[in-house]
């Protein structure tokens, strides 16, 4: 039984409740492991005193009372007073006894910066810091004596310390994507808070053709939260002469240091503001992990372009119904050229339609895959894009207006 290990554990260290407790955290069900350590020690006095009844006090039980009585267990003190023998505790191998009387004033402290913090939150992590010999002594015991039922020191701080925290803020303390995390300094007593970013899932629209440098509403983002930064992380992107209509294309923005944590539906109006030539459709918040999510899937996004594009010479419908047929599902493939390296990217045109407009000016209807440089295909960028549009047709073919109808993601 694993709880024999427990007085080989005693007889080479001395431990206090807590510690020799929390060796055998997973034994014993809705018991602190405080109450399991003194649990632990009142069975060993117990088992001894039985055999010293039986068999007389040996030297080997009477060191193991002392054992017991060193690590600080007071009926074994008393036990050894009443046979005439003084034995004084001394401090925990582990936490030399200076840890866990201080969680009340840790607590405090913690939740007193949390109380002061000038930043709104609902949820919060705790952690803490704790010295490195503390953390060697305690791996040191369980590799020693083979124990697969610790918790680590660190384990214990946080949850004692986020109970009495959570109690008395009453909200909830929360291991995945909190508001804050709160991380106290076992050495110092140093209360460090970070105020964790949110993550906003939008699609954006772009009805205008913009000239020069795009105006995100990044000011208005920083005013309703309160907040140090914004970061935009789009899926894909194009030029800001493109207008993307239709559904819009998928965008986190990433807010730094928000003191405010507004509902989702409390932005759909500010975050409308027409004056951007950008439309922001706010959908949700979402974890930290959607921005990879988002940057990660837009290369398979299906997009639909409409490109209007002149032509150098003579483009017949019959020369578009065959462009039709040809680029039916059809492998493109881009050269770029990366810092002096040849690059090459592979990307799917689903379908496509083309529509003279008027002498030398056509309408084409791409369907592809979200990584296919829509200009160079139209133009063929002198054999970079392979096939190209103009290379199947054999005439010049200059795009001058793109627009994005749809973007599925
Ligand atoms: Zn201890």
């Amino acid at each position: 039984m694993s709880i024999d290990k427990a007085m080989a554990i005693l007889r080479k260290y001395p431990l206090c409740d807590h510690c020799l407790g929390r060796l055998f955290a997973r034994l014993g069900f809705g018991l602190s492991n405080y109450e399991r350590g003194r649990a632990i020690k009142d069975y060993l006095l117990m088992r001894i005193h039985e055999r010293i009844i039986n068999e007389g006090l040996s030297d080997e039980l009477l060191n193991d009372l002392k054992a017991l009585a060193i690590s600080g267990h007071e009926p074994s003190i008393s036990l050894l007073k009443s046979m005439g023998m003084d034995v004084s505790p001394v401090p925990c191998y582990v936490c030399g006894n200076a840890i866990f009387n201080r969680l009340d004033e840790w607590a405090n402290k913690i939740i007193n910066a949390m109380a002061s913090l000038r930043a709104e939150f609902r949820t919060f992590k705790l952690g803490t810091r704790v010295p490195s010999d503390v953390l060697r002594k305690e791996l040191e015991i369980t590799t020693e004596f083979g124990i697969t039922s610790a918790e680590s020191i660190k384990r214990e701080l946080n949850r004692e310390l986020g109970k009495r925290v959570s109690s008395t803020l009453g909200i909830p303390f929360s291991r995945e994507e909190p508001d804050i995390e709160v991380v106290l300094d076992v050495s110092t007593g140093a209360v460090t808070i970070q105020i964790m970013p949110l993550y906003i899932l939008t699609r954006y629209r772009r009805e205008r053709r913009l000239t020069g440098k795009v105006k995100w509403p990044i000011d208005d983002v920083l005013k309703i939260y309160d907040a140090r930064g914004a970061i935009l992380h789009s899926g894909g992107g194009e030029a800001s002469d493109v207008r993307v209509l239709g559904n819009g294309r998928p965008m986190v923005i990433q807010v730094i240091e928000p003191g405010k944590r507004p509902l989702i539906n409390e932005l759909n109006q500010p975050l409308r503001d027409d004056s951007y030539g950008i439309a922001l459709n706010v959908l949700s918040y979402v974890r930290a992990s959607t921005v990879r999510k988002v940057k990660a899937e837009s290369r398979n996004y299906v997009i639909t372009y409409r490109v209007l594009a002149v032509t150098g010479g003579q483009v017949t419908d019959e020369a578009l119904r065959s462009l039709h047929e040809y680029f039916r599902n059809r492998q493109v493939v881009q050269r770029l050229r990366v810092r002096g390296r040849v690059k090459k990217r592979v990307s799917i045109v689903y379908e496509l339609d083309g529509k003279i407009i008027s002498n030398g000016l056509v309408e084409f209807l791409i369907r592809c895959q979200g990584n296919l440089n829509i200009r160079g295909f139209v133009h063929g960028y002198f054999g970079d894009v392979e096939p190209s549009i103009a290379g199947v047709l054999a005439v010049e073919v200059r795009p001058v207006e793109v627009d994005i109808l749809n973007i599925s993601d």
